[in-house]
């Protein structure tokens, strides 16, 4: 039997949650999924639509990171509107993938630093608590070997007040080789559960990492019986880019990586 050739990509809340570049994760995947034979349709799920019959007709999600005003303004829509049919879709194997603020959505709670206490979809056995310092800056992490990626480096760039807390037997996506990840501390960062992925890695990320937009990419398609050409692809061209963030990651020097940009960036401060 020959499968069909095309995916559909549900966007959840594209404009609230889309900090430093995660619409570029929607790109990559786009593209990638093209090179690969792959028609990829998007699906915006956002506060105006996402009813189960759309979230139903979706093979994996995305959701990126947002200001804390946002993720307190769509989480009763995300928890009651939308929660249940995701559920369901991750439940059969729908890939998730969620940064930064979509991560900490993922779990049971995130409280803020003005002490909201904004409810998650318990996708994820974890909570977030705000720290007093953000933790910002350029973050490289060793992904857990166990997901198989053909580069297990991955790159990003971080901004964030929340410490995300992983319940006891919850998988981290990797280990900090350089950063703060979910807490500044443990070394641990992000989380993976079945076909769910959460982390704090925006930049964006998977233009920066090709290896986790295939993860995407293959956990789509094996789920629906899509053909999709997993051959090896020319990603010389993201191999540079990376060579670049991973050196300016690894020198520890802002300034160093502001030169390189050939300006110096300004940091948007998110709460
Ligand atoms: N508002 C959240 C925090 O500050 C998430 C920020 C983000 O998505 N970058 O922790």
């Amino acid at each position: 039997m020959t499968g069909s050739t095309s995916l559909r990509l549900g966007v959840l809340y594209p404009r609230e949650m889309n900090l430093y570049g995660d619409r570029g994760n929607v790109l990559a995947l786009v593209r990638r999924a093209a090179l690969r034979g792959v028609e990829l349709e998007v699906t915006t799920l956002g506060l105006d639509g996402g009813d189960p019959g759309e979230i139903q007709a979706c093979s994996g999600f995305l959701i990126g990171g947002g200001q804390d005003m946002d993720q307190l303004a769509l989480a009763h829509d995300l928890v009651t509107r939308k929660g249940p049919a995701l559920r369901e879709q991750v439940s059969s194997g729908a890939p998730l993938l969620a940064v930064c603020a979509g991560y900490q959505l993922l779990g049971e709670h995130y409280r803020t630093a003005a002490g909201d206490l904004i409810p998650g979809l318990g996708i994820l056995p974890l909570r977030t608590e705000a720290g007093r310092r953000r933790l910002v800056g350029n973050i490289l992490v060793a992904a857990n070997p166990g997901l198989g990626l053909a580069n297990p480096l991955l790159v990003g760039f971080e901004n964030h007040s929340g410490r995300t807390i992983l319940e006891p037997g919850l998988h981290p996506l990797g280990k900090v080789v350089r950063g703060g990840g979910n807490d500044g501390d443990s070394g641990a960062e992000g989380a993976v559960l079945g076909s769910v992925i959460g982390t704090y890695l925006h930049g964006p990320l998977l233009p920066k990492n090709p290896a986790l937009a295939d993860w995407w990419l293959f956990t789509a398609a094996g789920r629906t019986g899509t053909t999709l050409d997993r051959s090896h692809l020319d990603d010389s061209a993201e191999e540079a880019a990376r060579r670049e963030a991973i050196q300016i990651t690894l020198s520890g020097s802002r300034a160093r990586g502001y030169r390189l940009l050939g300006r110096r960036p300004r940091i948007r401060r998110t709460g």
